[in-house]
Formats: C-alpha cells, sequence, structure tokens
C-alpha cells in the first residue's frame, strides 16, 4: 500500500482546487467538511477565492 501523506495528516492544510470557471458551487464534500452549497465567484484581478464555509480555495487558471 503506497504510503499517503494526506492521510496522516492530523491538521490538514486548506484543500485548494483548480477551476477553469469563475462561477464555480462549494458543498465542502463529503464528510466533516460538508456544508450547504454556496455559489462563489473568482476574482478576475487575485485569481482565486475562499469558500467561507470549509476555506477550500479555487484556483482559476486559464487555458
Ligand atoms: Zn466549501
Amino acid at each position: 500500500m503506497p504510503n499517503d501523506p494526506h492521510t496522516s495528516e492530523v491538521q490538514q492544510p486548506p484543500e485548494v482546487e483548480n477551476v477553469t470557471q469563475s462561477r464555480i458551487a462549494c458543498d465542502g464534500g463529503e464528510g466533516a467538511l460538508g456544508h450547504p452549497r454556496v455559489w462563489l465567484s473568482i476574482d478576475e484581478d487575485t485569481g482565486w477565492v475562499e469558500c467561507g464555509y470549509c476555506d477550500k480555495r479555487f484556483v482559476l487558471v486559464r487555458d
């Protein structure tokens, strides 16, 4: 079984997801981070936005 460092961390760092659209929805996924679905819009100047519920960061990537 491969050693996955993500599962052995006591405190998980905020999750980061790369997205290609500035309008995205976050529901925190399953488990402890789950929350009501919210819509977020990424600021074109900063290029990223953080979910206010689960602190997940969405980074806008351009082709
Ligand atoms: Zn979230």
